[in-house]
């Protein structure tokens, strides 16, 4: 059975037609849909509830308010109990016919299907050069390449339980899809633009997900004092080379030099500490996630 899992926040509009669009393209697998009403202010509810009268194979979730677009995909893995799971946006952004494809690479033995969109959607230069500036970032501290690729995956049973055993409280779908491994493939497909309504993110939402993405895969920023020590360690030294040099021979300015040369001294020492401290912290929060130490595939 495959299991597609569809967050949905205020898309009354468009969720009924766009569902049962969805469910034509799976009809030849034995499959189930679940809906996840992420808090929405309009009637999605109500179309989830009318969808699910009609067809056993859709079942419905609300969420008591808006959790955000994580913490909706999360709670349809867990939901689900299909051998394989496909997130897909209410907004038909993905197109369904790509199902077929990674069913077939799934039965060709890979555990997740990875869809990546040949060419981002249309979006504001604005959005793009944040976006690539945020996936470029990502890529250089948590060694992940998540440029284009969607939420929009296959992925295996075995997978999703991997995620739904990761005890992050601040959630990440793709970096946590990315951490838990396995056997992976990826294929190019077409993403749609939305044709109705707005997207339901705003600036200060995707802010707030690409900080925490950042934060929650890479303790890199904690350590970021120590650099800035070494800078200023530097500068010190410099400085107190040239106040040991008599460099100005105005008796001021080298009094002014030393004492900006003890100055920058401190300031090294205190920003090394604070690295230090960050590399403990780092530990522990590492620790606090509680994430596992490996995860097996199989054994023979
Ligand atoms: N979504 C959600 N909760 C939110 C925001 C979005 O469940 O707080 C859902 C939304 O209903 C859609 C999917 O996430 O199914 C992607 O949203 P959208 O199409 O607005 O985002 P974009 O395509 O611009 O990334
Ligand atoms: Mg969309």
């Amino acid at each position: 059975m495959i299991s597609i899992v569809i967050p949905a926040y205020n898309e009354s509009k468009t969720l009924e037609n766009n569902v049962k669009e969805i469910v034509k393209y799976i009809q030849s697998f034995e499959h189930e849909v679940i809906l996840i009403d992420d808090g929405s202010k309009d009637t999605t509810w109500d179309v989830i509830v009318k969808l699910a009268k009609e067809n056993p194979a859709i079942k419905g979730i609300k969420f008591s308010r808006n959790f955000g677009k994580e913490a909706a995909l999360l709670a349809g893995l867990a939901e689900s109990k299909g051998d394989a799971v496909i997130p897909m946006d209410a907004d038909l952004q993905d197109s369904p016919k790509d199902i077929s494809q990674m069913m077939q690479k799934w039965q060709e033995g890979y555990k997740v299907v990875e869809c990546v969109s040949k060419k981002r959607p249309k979006e504001s230069f604005f959005h793009k050069l944040c976006a690539g500036g945020f996936y470029h970032t990502l890529k250089k501290l948590t060694k992940i390449d998540m440029a284009n690729a969607r939420d929009f995956r296959l992925m295996d049973r075995q997978v999703v339980d991997e995620i739904l055993k990761l005890e992050d409280r601040n959630l990440f779908f793709k970096g946590m899809a990315n951490y838990v491994g396995f056997k992976k493939t990826t294929i190019l497909v077409d993403t749609d633009e939305r044709k109705v309504d707005v997207s339901k993110f705003t600036l200060k939402t995707l802010t707030h997900l690409a900080l925490n993405a950042i934060t929650s895969f890479s303790t890199a920023p904690l350590k970021l004092p120590v650099t800035f020590g070494i800078i200023s360690f530097l500068l010190a030294i410099i400085m107190l080379v040239l106040s040991l040099g008599g460099y100005s021979c105005a008796v001021t300015m080298n009094q002014v030099l030393w004492i900006g040369t003890i100055g920058m001294l401190m300031i090294s020492f205190v920003l090394f500490s604070l690295g230090v401290m960050g590399f403990y912290i780092g530990k522990m929060y590492e620790q606090v996630k509680g994430r596992p130490r490996y995860i097996i595939e199989e054994r023979v």
